[in-house]
C-alpha cells in the first residue's frame, strides 16, 4: 500500500504520524511512505532518519494527499487538509467528531474512509490508542505540579521528595484512573506523600494492591475529598465519566481554603475540568492564580512531550496500520472488531453511533 504522512499543521503539534521505526516496519512489509519535509523535526527524526528508514520525502502536502492510499496523522484533518481527502482513500489518526460538526461534514462530504484511534477498544472495554496519552499525562502532571511549586512560579516552595530530617510534600490524586494512577507512580518514585481517591470499588483494590504501603487508597465522598485537598500541597484532578462533562468536585469555597502557593493540575480540563476555577491554559501560558493557589489547566499536556508521546502512540497505532496496509481495510475490519470500532465515517455516511446520533446524522 502506498502510505502518505503528512506534517501536522494544527498550531503547536510537534508529534508527527509515523516514526522513523515505524516507517522501517511498513516498508520491511512491502509498502511505500511518503512524508512531509521536516515532519518529524518536533520528534528530532530529520529526513535524512527517515530516508534511511526506507520513505520518500515529499516537499508539499498535495502531493502526498494525491497519491497516498492511506493517511496517518495524529490530530485531526484542518479544513486545508479535509479538502485534499478522497473518495475510498483512508483516513487513520484521531478525529474527535462528535464535537466537530464542521470536520464531520467536510469528511462525509470527502468519500473518504475515516478510522479514529480514539473509540479503536479492546477486549477489556478500555480505549488502547488513547491510554498512551493518558499515561503521558499522568506522569507530565506530576512533573508540571513539582515545578508549579517553586517559589519563584508563585507556589509554596515545597520539594515533593523533601530531604533527609524534613517531611515530604502532600500529593493527592482524585481519579485513580489511567491519569491517576500514572501520576500516583510519578509522585510515590519522588518519596512524596500520596493519597488518591476513586469511587470504584475495583479501582481502589487495583491500586491497594499496587501501591501497597507506598500509597493511601481513600474512597472519594465529598468529606473526605475536603479533608484531603485542605491539606495538599499538590492536587492531580483526574477524574471521568465516560460521555459525561467532567464532575467539579473541588468549588472555589475548597479552593480558598487551600493552602496559599498550593498547586492544582486539572488534566481533566479537556472534559471541562474537575475544580470550578478551571480554565483551559496553554503550554506558552500554563498557568495562573486563585485565591493564591496555582492552577495548571494544559489540554494537550501531551503535546509538550512530543517525542515520548509519539512512541507511546505508534505502538499502539503501528500493528492497526500494518493490518490495513497488508490486508486493505475492509479485511483488517472485518478481522477485527474492535478496529471496526474505530470507523466513523465511509464513503459519505457516517458509520459510528455516537457521533450520529450526537450530530444528527442517519446512522
Ligand atoms: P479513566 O477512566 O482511566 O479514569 C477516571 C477515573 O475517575 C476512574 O477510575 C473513575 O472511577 C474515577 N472517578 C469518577 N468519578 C470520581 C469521583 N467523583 N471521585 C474520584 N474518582 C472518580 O480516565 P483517564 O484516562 O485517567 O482520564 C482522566 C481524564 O484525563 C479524562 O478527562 C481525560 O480526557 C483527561 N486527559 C487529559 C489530557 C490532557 O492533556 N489534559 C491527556 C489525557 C487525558
Amino acid at each position: 500500500m502506498f502510505i502518505g504522512v503528512p506534517k501536522e499543521i494544527k498550531n503547536h503539534e510537534y508529534r508527527v504520524g509515523l516514526t522513523p521505526e515505524s516507517v522501517a516496519e511498513l516498508v520491511s512489509h512491502g509498502h511505500s511512505v511518503v512524508i512531509g519535509t521536516n515532519a518529524g523535526i518536533g520528534i528530532g527524526a530529520d529526513d535524512d532518519a527517515y530516508r534511511a528508514a526506507g520513505a520518500e520525502i515529499a516537499a508539499t502536502a498535495p502531493e502526498i494527499f494525491a497519491n497516498a492510499e492511506m493517511i496517518v496523522k495524529v490530530k485531526e484533518p484542518q479544513a486545508v487538509e479535509r479538502a485534499m481527502l478522497r473518495e475510498g482513500q483512508i483516513l487513520y489518526t484521531y478525529l474527535h467528531l462528535a464535537s466537530d460538526p464542521e470536520q464531520t461534514r467536510d469528511l462525509v462530504g470527502s468519500g473518504a474512509v475515516c478510522i479514529a484511534y480514539e473509540t479503536v477498544t479492546d477486549d477489556n472495554g478500555g480505549l488502547p490508542l488513547l491510554k498512551p496519552m493518558s499515561q503521558v499525562a499522568g506522569r507530565m502532571s506530576i512533573q508540571a505540579g513539582a515545578s508549579a511549586l517553586e517559589k519563584a512560579k508563585g507556589g509554596l516552595g515545597v520539594l515533593l521528595g523533601g530531604v533527609p530530617g524534613v517531611k515530604p510534600g502532600k500529593v493527592v490524586v482524585i481519579g485513580g484512573g489511567v491519569v491517576g494512577f500514572n501520576a500516583a507512580q510519578m509522585a510515590v518514585g519522588l518519596h512524596a506523600d500520596v493519597t488518591i481517591l476513586d469511587r470504584s470499588p475495583a479501582v481502589l483494590e487495583k491500586l491497594e494492591n499496587h501501591f501497597e504501603a507506598s500509597a493511601k487508597v481513600v474512597y472519594s465522598t465529598k468529606a473526605a475529598l475536603e479533608e484531603e485537598v485542605i491539606n495538599a500541597d499538590l492536587v492531580v484532578g483526574a477524574v471521568l465519566i465516560p460521555g459525561a462533562a467532567a464532575p467539579k468536585l473541588v468549588n472555589r469555597d475548597l479552593i480558598a481554603r487551600m493552602k496559599p502557593g498550593a498547586v492544582v493540575v486539572d488534566v481533566a480540563i479537556d472534559q471541562g475540568g474537575c475544580f470550578e476555577t478551571s480554565k483551559a491554559t496553554t503550554h506558552a501560558d500554563p498557568t495562573y492564580a486563585v485565591d493564591e493557589v496555582v492552577h495548571y489547566c494544559v489540554a494537550n499536556m501531551p503535546g509538550a512531550v512530543a517525542r515520548t508521546s509519539t512512541y507511546a502512540l505508534n505502538n499502539v497505532t503501528l500493528p492497526h496500520a500494518l493490518a490495513i496496509a497488508n490486508n486493505g481495510w475492509k479485511q483488517a475490519l472485518a478481522d477485527n472488531r474492535h478496529l471496526m470500532n474505530g470507523l466513523n465515517v465511509a464513503f459519505g455516511k457516517v458509520t459510528y453511533k455516537a457521533v450520529a446520533d450526537d450530530l444528527g446524522y442517519e446512522f
